[in-house]
């Protein structure tokens, strides 16, 4: 439905799309996540048409649309910060992109109310926009961009004027709306509960250039590289240097081995980052004889979480692992643990 080739885009110095190529199906909706500055937005502005390429082609629907005005794209988009006019009514402000369109004041009629009532706020069409709250402002800004039926719809960062309560809800609305209307969707965040709780794929950002594309469960279960395991999620990076082969043992520092399966070419004294989640790993209460990747430690911080427990743990010089878990058994400073990192947890990134 849409796809980007080699997109590029410069600010003078600055290269705000490197190279970005990403294929969205239709009826999926793609998340972009990445911290700030790294080029989210200018992807947006490049489909919609508001932003000159570079280099690079975009394709919608199969056409190449890469020279086409903004207004020949129908392509809807919703803005962080609302975007209404303060002056117009909630009816207006809907019925501007109908006007702009030349569409016909009975069929525009039609089209505002049976929108209103998609995003809930029928009766509200006589309101101006200081009437209405935060939530309710973002809806018009949603009906708005649904109003002239786009095939495709361009969200950035929609939800982060609103509360942490009314998020989270307006969150489900809009992927609800978004698969009962079947649109296709791009959604600009860098919040990334929000990614993988709405996101059908997400595309992982950084300076410009997408570092992975999958999956919620693929990002965040085998992330590709040392900045995707770090920015999605709680993790623990260790080091190591390959000492054999068959399995895979790591020299991890202080006389530690950290075995691994792996199943790629790899070769003895390569260096290696692993990725565990604290949640992956585990206290050891009943140590079984011969098992792998238990190691000494001493609980050097506890954290009470509500419904678990964040420990840090000392395993030697300059090596330590964070732990989440059930609040079961309970530690404190300076308690001698032993913990466990499962061999099946443990991810070599690239
Ligand atoms: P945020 O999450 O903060 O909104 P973003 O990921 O959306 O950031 P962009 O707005 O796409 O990032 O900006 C990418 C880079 O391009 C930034 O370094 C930004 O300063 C620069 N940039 C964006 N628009 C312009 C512009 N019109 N003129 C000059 N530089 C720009």
């Amino acid at each position: 439905m849409i796809e980007l080739i080699r997109v590029t885009k410069r600010y003078g110095n600055i290269i705000a799309n490197d190279e970005v190529c990403l294929k969205v199906n239709k009826g999926e909706l793609m998340t972009l996540l990445g911290p700030s500055g790294c080029g989210k937005t200018t992807t947006l502005r490049c489909i919609t048409g508001h932003c000159s390429l570079d280099q690079g082609e975009i394709f919608i629907e199969g056409k190449d649309v890469t020279i086409l005005p903004p207004n020949r794209r129908k392509v809807g988009m919703v803005f962080q910060n609302f975007a209404l006019f303060p002056h117009m009514t909630v009816f207006e402000n809907i019925h501007f992109p109908l006007k702009i369109r030349g569409i016909g004041k009975k069929k525009a009629g039609e089209r505002i109310y049976e929108t209103l009532n998609l995003v809930q706020l029928s009766g509200y069409e006589n309101h101006y926009p200081r009437q209405l709250s935060g939530g309710q402002q973002q809806r018009v800004g949603l009906a708005r961009a649904l109003v002239y039926q786009p095939k495709i719809l361009l969200l950035d960062e929609p939800l982060s004027n609103l509360d942490a309560k009314f998020r989270e809800e307006m969150r489900f609305e809009i992927k609800e709306l978004q698969k009962r209307l079947g649109i296709t969707a791009i959604y600009v965040t860098h919040d990334q509960e929000e990614a993988l709780a709405l996101s059908d794929k997400i595309a992982i950002m950084k300076d410009g250039r997408i570092h992975q594309v999958g999956t919620p469960e693929e990002i965040f279960e085998r992330p590709k590289t040392f900045f995707v395991a770090t920015f999605i999620g709680l993790s623990n990076i260790i080091e190591g240097t390959v000492k054999n082969t068959h399995p895979l043992c790591l020299d991890i520092g202080s006389n530690l081995i950290l075995t691994i399966s792996y199943k790629k070419e790899i070769k003895i004294g390569e260096k290696v980052q692993v990725l565990i989640r604290p949640n992956d790993v585990e206290f050891m209460i009943d140590e079984k004889e011969g098992k792998d990747n238990i190691f000494d430690g001493t609980v050097a911080r506890t954290t009470y979480l509500g419904n678990k427990m964040d420990y840090l743990i000392d395993l030697a010089s300059r090596l330590e692992i964070r732990l989440q878990t059930d609040l079961t058994f309970r530690h404190n400073i300076g308690d001698r643990v032993k913990v466990y990192l499962p061999i099946s947890k443990c991810k070599i990134l690239s």
